[in-house]
């Protein structure tokens, strides 16, 4: 049988070379290092953590990453098994000692009858005689390669900055304070005239949210960031409040155009905007508010907002470097590219972000990859698992969001959380038929969520039992 092909031995495609050979397909993994380094790997094992040595929470109850380790475990996962061998103790989240972790993975695939790992960079398109190519390099993708699926798939195909606005769940909004409303009430397609949240602050507010972006930590760039220039339009807060005290207001925070519904005889001196940001409506990012603040300045800094004093963040705002594509645009249901079906994308270079769901990511494609090649038919995941939810996002979920300059490229990359499920009934009262309220609440809709998504994940992933030999 023809192998398949796996270019990058990071965290994705450690993962989906592991998940093909389970099926008792060929693997080769094309690894550049030590050939050739990236700007971030210390060194050449496979699935090397560049940062944190944690896989975040453990609590597959109730949290959303928690539950992704659940469905990577009961997959198989190459990557949960050599984590959970390497934990180091770290509370309820998942540490791992990280030599120890990569050296595993590393031996695992290394050892593989069905797996051959080679150490070279492939600097364009693989020869056409690969007939099916799994491309997980990663958001440090060499550039002889990321030039070469550019030029496949056109100039929006990629992007090579990652600036993110912070995002908040929905249900955390005091709307009491906040209320809808599209400046000048600009009925935009598809839109009602009411299409983002507003928070308003008067004159003493915004001065002192000013002086607190002004002074709070920002994260350092890294030196191979240093080179890449913020784009017009697309500049962190901080650095536009610190050239003016008065810039905000002149850019994203202006409050023309719209009326405070809870007072509409005292115009608003700032207006921080929320958009929609994914089609269930659970999620709506903060406007023109990328930033390169620390993650503990921003929470303290961006609860200053009036509306925002409970926000729940289901990600916080960043400004790095990262090769990701367009994916709702350039990738098809199965992560296959449309222009080439013969190359599928995994990891962080599909616009998710993070170790586990490079990792699920990973999973999904060597799965899918592999049914291909067996010549038998599959399904996606459910949209209400935690893989089926990040699939949602990267192929196409998420509505699209404007930039900056108001271009339709919008997706970026995220982390899998909550607002990415499909909503649920979540149970109104405690066993005793006590009316649940506040964190009860929460805690009892997360559960029911992560309940549904545990028994539709069991239904899905029976299809992909490997076959007994292969194991
Ligand atoms: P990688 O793990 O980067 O694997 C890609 C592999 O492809 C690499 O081994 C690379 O050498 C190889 N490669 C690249 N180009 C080629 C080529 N042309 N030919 C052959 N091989 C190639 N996530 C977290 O959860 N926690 C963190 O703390 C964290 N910190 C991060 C810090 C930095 C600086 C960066 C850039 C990202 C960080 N991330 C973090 C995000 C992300 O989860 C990791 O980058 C993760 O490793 C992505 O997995 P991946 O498999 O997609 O890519």
């Amino acid at each position: 049988m023809n192998p398949i092909h796996v270019i990058g031995g990071g965290l994705a495609g450690s993962e989906a070379a592991w998940q093909v050979a389970r099926q008792g397909i060929p693997v080769v993994i094309h690894e550049m290092r030590p050939v050739r380094k990236t700007d971030a790997h210390q060194g050449e094992g496979l699935a090397e953590l560049v940062c944190s040595n944690s896989f975040r929470s453990d609590d597959s109850e109730q949290n959303a990453v928690g539950l992704l380790h659940h469905e990577l475990r009961r997959s198989g996962s190459l990557i949960m098994s050599c984590a959970d061998a390497n934990q180091v103790p770290a509370g309820s989240a998942l540490a791992v000692d990280r030599n120890g972790f990569s050296d595993a993975v590393t031996k695992a695939l290394e050892d593989h009858p069905l797996i051959t790992v080679t150490r070279e960079e492939i600097s364009g398109l693989p020869p056409e005689d690969w007939d099916s190519v799994i491309v997980a390099t990663g958001p440090l993708t060499s550039p002889a390669l990321s030039e070469a699926v550019l030029e496949r798939c056109g100039e929006d195909a990629l992007a090579f900055f990652d600036a993110i606005a912070p995002i908040v769940h929905f249900e955390s909004v005091d709307l009491s304070k906040a209320w809808f409303q599209s400046r000048y009430d600009k009925v935009g397609p598809g839109g009602t005239g009411k299409d983002y949240l507003n928070c308003p602050m008067d004159k003493e507010q915004y001065d002192a949210f000013i002086d607190a972006l002004i002074e709070g930590d920002t994260t350092d760039f890294k030196e191979w960031e240093e080179n890449t220039p913020y784009f017009d339009g697309c500049l962190p807060i901080e650095v536009m409040a610190a050239r003016g005290r008065e810039t905000l207001r002149h850019g994203p925070m202006k409050p023309m155009g719209l009326t405070n519904a809870h007072n509409p005889d005292v115009k608003a001196y700032a207006v921080v905007q929320l958009r929609q940001d994914n089609a269930l409506g659970t999620l709506y990012n903060m406007v023109g508010f990328q930033t390169k603040l620390k993650y503990g300045a921003q929470g303290d800094i961006f609860k200053m907002i009036p509306g925002l004093e409970n926000a729940q963040f289901a990600r916080l705002g960043g400004l790095h470097r990262n090769t990701f594509l367009n994916s709702p645009k350039v990738l098809d249901g199965s992560l296959r590219l449309k222009a080439e079906p013969r190359l599928r994308f995994a990891g962080q270079i599909t616009g998710c972000e993070g170790y586990v769901e490079s990792a699920s990511v990973g999973c999904m494609t060597g799965l899918f990859a592999a049914k291909e090649r067996l010549g038998q038919s599959f399904e996606s995941p459910p949209e209400t698992t935690a893989m089926g939810a990040l699939l949602g996002h990267i192929t196409g979920g998420h509505i699209a969001r404007e930039t900056e300059q108001g271009s339709p490229r919008s997706f970026q990359p995220m982390n899998v959380n909550f607002g990415l499920f499909p909503p649920i009934e979540a149970p109104k009262t405690d066993a005793d038929g006590k009316r649940l309220k506040g964190k009860d609440k929460t805690r009892a809709k997360k559960g029911a969520m992560t309940q549904r998504a545990k028994q539709d994940f069991e239904g899905w992933i029976l299809a992909f039992e490997p076959p007994q030999a292969a194991e």
